[in-house]
Order: structure tokens, then C-alpha cells, then sequence
């Protein structure tokens, strides 16, 4: 059977009969509105159309999966409640609220945009004193209506939004349509595996032109939801339509207008997350089966077709875990690396040297003793990383009282002097405790060392 290609199946979704109707989607979209009414999750976001959260959410499930992202998200909402607050954070702050998320670029965007619209805002003269007005009974929103805040507008107009740092055509269009539900597209990897098996698309989206394409047929696809009379005016999620209740019984997610944008475009991800998976997809529970040729034709495993995967690459990592009088030396990483501005033990690139020339690379001289403590093992984009961690050995002598035999002398922010050679800390250096570093935000394979530092403090080693 022979692909089709996107613009063949552009043509045939914009394609109207006599009545003006697109049989095939007048079909496959209130297939996908119904089956996102009765399945769709309830997620603490879902619960609101307040665009600052709907932002908030879509910039952390980039790259993260939603089951790790719902702490992180109710976290951030009670701490940081408004757009006001996100721009006055600390840096610090929004480094450890984001802890753990990783592609820490997404948080400095986050800020700079939430900065960018207070600034607009005054500049208009557009920010009022208001008492917050809230249906959602969830934490942040309690947080809000019992104050009154300075509220600054987060803009409706899809090109202000997609001027925000930070915010791409993907999330401009999520927020517009979830929040606003305007007829905008969205395409990310759910909606381009859903989109190539149901029209049986075998072109790779990665090429410019297919994923131009992919774009033209989901633009389709919103436009036809946003023009047409539904048979369902307005869709509950997860809920009851009879009720309006939500499927936990509660009605606070009931969108109080025809919402027929937004949940079509939710319902593609939703179904991309749920049922047509990567591998696996649960085809023969699927609301679109009917009308998916990768199904009628047999070719599911094959879509999308993304070409050949990118070569992995593997990095290894040398890191040193040096502790004097129950603290530990830390760093903290500088402003226009990966990784900004998180903290991490002192460490450096594996080159082939062994570990105390990697410690004399950082340090300066060599040490007398190293003893393996940790390997964490993780993945970044392409790259497969090993990060291996030594503990600085100072003669046998326990942790808890390293510092005898380092002739330690002075205040605990003085370099020690090691070996006869007084050691030179990193400018960004810190000794720090325990509890002193659960403040600040580390990277996620550093947490870990930290954590197992920690254990040694407390545990012995
Ligand atoms: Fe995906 Fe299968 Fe549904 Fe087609 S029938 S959209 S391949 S889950």
C-alpha cells in the first residue's frame, strides 16, 4: 500500500462535501472530543484554565513525564502563585523548586518571560490591584483568593505569547488554545504519532517540509473543531456531561464554555499518552480505529517513520567528594554553561587520565588516597553519562574526623593545607553542610551524591 503524505492527507481534511461537511473529519473529531470527555486524566492542571498554570505546566512537561511533574508543579504553584511572584523570585528559588527537572534553561526562561510580562504590563499601564477570583479550591487558588494581588495579564494574543522567552510554537499554541480556547495547533511527539498512523502518513516528520506539513494538518484539524457545531457545545473533562462532574466526583473542572479547541487538541496528546503509544498501542480499545489507515493497513509498527536514530554518545565523568568537619566541598556552576548556576562536587571530563590526575586537574597536586564511592548513571539528549565519584582519603581516617589529618587550621572556610600544600578551593567553592546543601538546588546526579554524603555523615562510611 502506498504512503500517503502529508499534503495528500491535508487535502483530503480540508476537503468539504456538498454540505460544506469534511466527512472524514466530521467523523474522527467528535470521535476524539467524546473519548477525551469520558478518559481524559485529572490533572491538577486540567482544573483550571488560568493561563499562568496552564504555562507553567507545559514548560515542565517538556521533556518529563506528567507523573513526575504533578509535585513539581503543585509545589511551584503554592510557592510561586503569580506571575508577580515568579518575577520576584530568587534565582536560588526557582533553582530548587525546579530541582530535579532538569534542562534548567526552561525555569531562567520562565522567569525572564514572567519578567518580560510585568514589565509590558507597567509599561501599559495595564496592572490592577485586584482580588484574585478563583473556581479552582486547589491550594495555590486559596493561596490567591484570600489576597489581594497585583495582576498582571498574561497575553491572549498567540504571537505576544509566542514572543515570550522560552516559548516556541508548541507551547504558544497549547496555552492559546487550552487556556483561551483558540483554534491554534499544537504538534509535539504525541500529536505527530497520532496524526501519521490515523492518516498514514509515512514521510519522516523530522524533514522540514512533512513536519511543515504536519503543522498545515493540525491546523486543519482545530480550525474544523473551532467552526464546527458539535454535537457536544461543551465538553466536561473526565466528567459526566449530565452532572458536569469531573470523574473524581468534584465539578471544579467543569470549563464553563464550549472549550471544543482546547480539549481537541488535549485529546490528541491524550490519546498519543494513553492508547496509541510507541510500542504497544492499544489499538483495539483505540475511539479512532475505524477511521486509522495504519490500522486498516496494517503498518502501526512502521509509524512514524523517524529514520534512522541519532548515535548515542557516551561521557565519563570524574567527581570528588571531599568532606572536612562534617561539610562538604561544593561548587556552584557558572552562568552560561549547562547547568547554570546549580551546584555539584568538584569535577571534571574523564579523558583517559586516571582519577588523581583528574583530582591534580582540578586541585593542583596530586592526593595520597582515593576510594571509590559512587557511580551514578544517567542520560542527557544523546548522551549516555557516567559519573564517577571518589572520596578523598586522608590516611584512613574516618569522616567524621577528616580533618586532623588534613591539617585543617583556622575557621572551616579557610583552604586546608593537604599534604604539606594548601589546597585551592574554587572560586564558586563552598564547604558546606548537609542541611546546608538540601537548600540549594544540585543537579539530579549530584543530588544523589549528595544524598549518599550525607548517609556517610550520618552513617559512617
Ligand atoms: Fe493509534 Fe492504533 Fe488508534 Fe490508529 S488505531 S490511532 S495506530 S492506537
Amino acid at each position: 500500500m502506498a504512503d500517503r503524505t502529508p499534503q495528500s492527507a491535508i487535502l483530503a481534511a480540508s476537503k468539504r462535501s456538498g454540505d460544506g461537511r469534511n466527512p472524514q473529519l466530521t467523523k474522527l473529531v467528535p470521535a476524539l472530543l467524546d473519548w477525551f470527555s469520558a478518559n481524559a486524566r485529572d490533572l491538577p492542571w486540567r482544573r483550571t484554565r488560568d493561563p499562568y498554570a496552564i504555562w507553567v505546566s507545559e514548560i515542565m512537561l517538556q521533556q518529563t513525564q506528567v507523573k513526575t511533574v504533578i509535585p513539581y508543579w503543585t509545589r511551584w504553584m503554592q510557592e510561586l502563585p503569580t506571575i508577580e511572584a515568579v518575577a520576584k523570585a530568587s534565582p536560588a528559588k526557582i533553582h530548587k523548586l525546579w530541582e530535579g527537572l532538569g534542562y534548567y534553561s526552561r525555569v531562567r526562561n520562565l522567569q525572564k518571560a514572567a519578567r518580560q510580562i510585568v514589565a509590558d504590563c507597567r509599561r501599559r499601564g495595564d496592572e490592577s490591584l485586584t482580588k484574585t477570583k478563583s473556581e479552582t479550591p486547589s491550594a495555590f487558588a486559596q493561596l490567591r483568593r484570600d489576597k489581594h494581588v497585583v495582576s498582571y495579564k498574561f497575553p491572549d494574543n498567540y504571537d505576544d505569547v509566542l514572543a515570550l522567552p522560552g516559548i516556541g510554537r508548541y507551547t504558544a499554541g497549547a496555552i492559546c488554545s487550552i487556556a483561551f480556547n483558540q483554534p491554534v495547533p499544537i504538534l509535539d511527539g504525541n500529536v505527530i504519532r497520532v496524526l501519521t498512523r490515523v492518516f498514514g502518513i509515512g514521510e519522516n516528520p523530522r524533514e522540514k517540509k512533512t513536519n511543515a506539513q504536519l503543522w498545515q494538518l493540525a491546523a486543519e484539524l482545530v480550525a474544523f473543531t473551532g467552526g464546527a457545531r458539535l454535537r457536544r457545545a461543551q465538553i466536561s473533562i473526565a466528567g459526566d456531561p449530565a452532572t458536569g462532574k469531573g470523574s473524581n466526583g468534584s465539578t471544579e473542572s467543569r470549563p464553563t464554555k464550549n472549550t471544543n479547541c482546547s480539549s481537541l487538541n488535549q485529546s490528541i496528546m491524550e490519546l498519543g499518552a494513553l492508547i496509541c503509544t510507541p510500542r504497544n498501542p492499544q489499538c483495539l480499545v483505540c475511539p479512532v480505529k475505524k477511521l486509522c489507515v495504519a490500522y486498516r493497513e496494517n503498518r502501526v509498527a512502521a509509524l512514524p517513520n523517524l529514520g534512522q536514530r541519532t548515535a548515542t554518545t557516551a561521557r565519563r565523568f570524574t567527581a570528588f567528594v571531599i568532606e572536612r568537619n562534617g561539610k562538604f566541598l561544593v561548587r556552584q556552576r557558572p552562568a552560561g554553561v549547562v547547568n547554570a548556576h546549580l551546584w555539584e562536587f568538584p569535577n571534571t571530563e574523564f579523558n583517559g587520565a586516571n582519577a588523581k590526575d583528574a583530582f591534580k586537574s582540578i586541585f593542583g597536586f596530586r592526593p595520597p588516597a582515593l576510594k571509590p564511592f559512587y557511580t551514578v548513571k544517567h542520560s542527557i539528549t544523546r548522551y549516555r553519562i557516567t559519573l564517577e565519584a571518589w572520596r578523598v582519603s586522608f590516611g584512613g581516617a574516618s569522616s567524621a574526623r577528616p580533618h586532623d589529618k588534613m591539617g585543617c587550621r583556622g575557621p572551616s572556610s579557610a583552604a586546608p593545607i593537604f599534604s604539606g600544600r594548601r589546597m585551592e578551593i574554587p572560586p564558586s567553592g563552598k564547604w558546606l553542610t548537609p542541611a546546608q546543601m538540601s537548600r540549594l538546588a544540585f543537579t539530579a546526579a549530584h543530588k544523589k551524591l549528595a544524598s549518599a554524603a550525607t548517609d556517610c555523615i550520618l552513617f559512617g562510611p
